[in-house]
């Protein structure tokens, strides 16, 4: 047998599924696999699964980057017929039911794509170039260091204008990761840089969040909205609303209204679209997601299923499908490792129903909003302890629970935050930074960034944190 085309994957005799993506909703279907008759092949380009929501504490130097990823093989380490393949996907055969990836290729009976989300830029390439991405735990330090060695920039830049676009901060995008991120920033800033950093006027460090819609938090109620805006700005957080961005060149954001904005660090979180595996034909996908039925299968291929961000599946409630909740990737993916085993039989399986479990999104100590279903809203510190109890409990796995615990308990009575460390220098292809008295330019101003550039892609290159 031909182990590269297979990719060392026995052949037992059982129906081979192959699930793309151990994230929210590939993890849950292999659970749900268990005992169920099936040989099951999970594919991830990371060997680890990453708890997204709180990417942003990673990136703000409030949590260690390991206290929310968890390895994949440890989750399964007493599967049987379970085997995990470092590789991403990179095509579907669906046709010949092969699936490629960048050393080898797998044929198999049933296949979940649970690939998630991506950063969408909307086609705008200077924004692509220089914004930064938070969607995984590379991209999250590409931050933090950024952050970091904005701040010892400033710390040795003469020229006010410039220390001042050094240190400020441009979150784009007012949803729950914006709002989370500009709140985790203005903590920061208040309680923890002043120390470090005595000589710098924090004052000069503005943290703007630009939304293009009329208020923050479009996915949630008028009242979490609003309620977000007030706390950030009491925070001392600048907020744009109504605000669309232009384009940005790694020093001037620009807006449509012909307003411009001189910062140095622009995250993006401003939308996402469907991680794309070439292969699937075009019309089975509609804006970057894949058309599903109400058994979470693709519409022209039974064989096939689609879970999570990734997924679209129209339905009544939801006519541009479900919200891209970490929510929805669990209980689709519960639900079809469930019911694999009779569809495969071509037995009735009642279609997939999301049970909302509402809304939450943090703004800082003591501050969040909630949405509970039936449009029941709060806020502040009862919102606070709900969304702290929830992020606890669906970490992975205990170790994590335990890191994540500590360092909540440690930050919430020191008022700091621990993660500092410029471990792997940070900077992007058009930095340009005049430093010192102001004749020295180039990127090579701290030991360390001269040995590479990275590109904009957190998944590649030079991402061992
Ligand atoms: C910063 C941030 C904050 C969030 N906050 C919240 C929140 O507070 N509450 C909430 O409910 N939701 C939140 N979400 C959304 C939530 O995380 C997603 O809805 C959820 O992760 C979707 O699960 P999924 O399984 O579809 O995809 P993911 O969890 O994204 O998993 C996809 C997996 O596929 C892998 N993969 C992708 N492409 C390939 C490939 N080609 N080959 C191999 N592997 C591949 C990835 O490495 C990843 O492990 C947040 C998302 C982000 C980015």
């Amino acid at each position: 047998m031909d182990q590269t085309f297979t990719l060392n994957i026995p052949d037992i005799g059982k129906p081979r599924v192959a699930v793309i993506g151990g994230g929210f909703g590939g993890l849950n279907a292999v659970k749900a696999l268990k005992g169920k008759g099936f040989q099951v092949v999970l594919f991830d380009k990371h060997n680890y699964h990453t708890f997204q929501p709180l990417l942003y504490q990673v990136a703000t130097a409030e949590l260690p980057a390991e206290s929310i990823a968890s390895p994949l093989r440890h989750q399964f380490q007493h599967y049987e017929n379970f085997h995990f393949r470092l590789q991403r996907v990179v095509g579907i055969d669906p046709a010949r039911q092969i699936l490629l990836t960048e050393t080898g290729s797998l044929r198999y009976d049933y296949c979940i794509i649970a690939g998630g989300a991506k950063p969408n830029f909307f086609g705008n390439k200077e924004v692509a170039e220089n914004a930064l991405p938070m969607k995984s735990v590379p991209e999250a330090l590409n931050f933090r260091s950024r952050l970091m060695q904005s701040l010892e920039l400033a710390s040795i830049t003469v020229d006010p204008a410039e220390r001042k676009a050094i240190m400020s901060i441009a979150l784009v995008g007012g949803g729950p990761t914006g709002v989370e991120t500009a709140g985790a920033l203005a903590e920061l800033k208040r309680n923890v840089l002043p120390k470090d950093y005595p000589t710098l006027d924090m004052q000069e460090m503005k943290i703007y969040l630009i939304e293009g819609l009329p208020r923050l938090l479009p996915s949630m109620s008028e009242k979490a909205g609003a309620r977000a805006l007030k706390d950030l700005q009491k925070m001392g957080v600048l907020v744009n609303t109504s605000a669309m961005v232009q384009t940005y060149d790694g020093r001037t954001l620009r807006f449509k209204d012909g307003s411009t904005i001189e910062v140095r660090t622009v995250v993006w979180t401003a939308g996402v679209t469907g991680e794309s595996f070439p292969g699937l034909p075009g019309d089975w996908s509609e804006k970057g997601r894949i058309l599903i039925d109400d058994h979470c299968r693709l519409l022209r291929a039974k064989n096939i299923f689609a879970i999570g961000d990734i997924a679209l599946m129209k339905t009544d409630k939801y006519p541009k499908g479900h919200p891209g909740l970490a929510q929805v990737a669990i209980q689709m993916g519960k639900y079809v490792g469930k019911h694999l085993k009779e569809l495969y039989k071509g037995e009735e399986v009642a279609p997939f129903k999301y049970f909302d479990k509402g809304s939450l999104a943090t703004i800082g100590r003591g501050k969040a909003v909630a949405d509970l279903p039936g449009k029941h809203y709060f806020g502040g510190r009862p919102a606070w302890w709900i969304w702290l109890f929830i992020h606890i409990n669906y970490l992975v796995s205990f170790r994590n629970k335990v890191l994540v615990f500590a360092s909540w308990v440690y930050n919430y009575f020191t008022f700091d935050k621990g993660n500092r460390l410029i471990i792997r220098p940070y900077v992007r292809k058009n930095d340009l930074f005049r430093v010192g008295d102001g004749r020295k330019e180039g990127i090579g101003f701290l030991p360390g960034v001269e040995a590479g550039v990275l590109d904009n892609d957190g998944d590649v290159g030079n991402e061992d944190a």
